[in-house]
């Protein structure tokens, strides 16, 4: 996400949620560099989110590797109920170890001293926020602030709002319910519609209704209950009162027979089927069915 204005082309506060694999390589494609960026948002630690970072903090090292560091930011270690600890911390810290045991990072250092002996982790500057019911800001930059809010999927999982001038982003994530299968009221996060009150767009992972346990794709039962489906995104999106719902992530992917190894039932979904899914939602405002590089510009023009 860009923040500025025309004489700066947007660029005055660049800020990127989740990296997933292809991040560098779709940055690129929008004359976006690595050390461009001014913060980079986690919304938890799935490798779909994650694993490009190890390229772009490689990346912004080998150009850039006396600095200046990267602000990157998560929810604190957290311990699951069963027992496991999810820390974005260890992972930033240990982002490049593979590289550092494979000898690149010495040899590469020892071409250019200027790049920090401790390679890519040296360079980012890690801020991790325990995450609440409520929502709190956790970074700013001049006018632009970005508040976070506990959020459920996985443990640590968190969703982010950006408030700038020109107006509000809410980042979903992969955030679901709270009661994790039904019985229950919806399948969107009772945290996330709090935080999106108001907001212009809401950018939010989304799960069609069509790979349901009832409807013979045969997914695991958690891994469809823990994300948003497309209509009740939409029923979210007109109660929180947003002008634009985007909706990323999408599973199935458009065109696809398969999501991994269950198959969709009636066949490849169209762009059309998850716009149906919104608006059967009640949400027939403005609708994105997001692809690599889709953009929005606010105010909207
Ligand atoms: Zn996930």
């Amino acid at each position: 996400m860009c923040y500025g204005d025309g004489g700066n082309k947007c660029g005055a506060v660049r800020l990127q949620f989740d990296a997933g694999r292809g991040t560098t390589i779709r940055l690129s494609q929008l004359g976006v560099e690595p050390a461009q960026l001014n913060g980079i948002f986690f919304t938890h630690m799935h490798n779909d989110h994650t694993e490009g970072f190890a390229d772009l903090a490689q990346l912004r090292w080998f150009y850039n590797g006396a600095g200046p560091k990267l602000d990157a930011v998560g929810s604190s270690d957290i311990v699951s109920p069963r027992g496991f600890t999810v820390s974005c911390r260890k992972f930033l810290m240990h982002i490049a170890d593979a590289f550092i045991q494979s000898g690149e990072i010495a040899q590469r250092h020892s071409e250019d001293e200027n790049r920090t002996a401790g390679g890519p982790a040296d360079l980012v500057n890690t801020i991790t926020f325990e995450a609440k019911d409520e929502s709190q800001v956790v970074w700013s930059s001049g006018n632009v602030r970005v508040s976070a809010i506990q959020s459920t999927h996985m443990v640590g999982h968190v969703s982010y709002r950006v408030d700038t001038p020109a107006g509000s982003v809410v980042i979903g994530g992969d955030a679901g319910n709270d009661v994790l299968t039904p019985p229950r009221a919806r399948s969107t996060s009772d945290q996330v519609e709090k935080l999106a009150t108001g907001a212009d767009i809401i950018v939010h992972s989304t799960i069609h209704p069509i790979m349901g346990p009832d409807r013979g794709s045969g997914m695991f039962p958690y891994a469809f209950y823990r994300q948003s489906t497309a209509s009740d995104l939409g029923a979210m999106a007109k109660r929180a009162g947003a002008r634009c719902l985007m909706l990323t992530h999408l599973i199935p992917a458009i065109g696809a027979e398969r999501q991994g190894p269950w198959r969709v039932p009636g066949g490849p979904l169209r762009e059309a089927d998850y716009r149906n899914a919104v608006e059967e939602g009640g949400f027939t405002d403005n609708i994105i069915v997001g692809t690599d590089l889709a953009s929005i510009r606010l105010p909207g023009e």
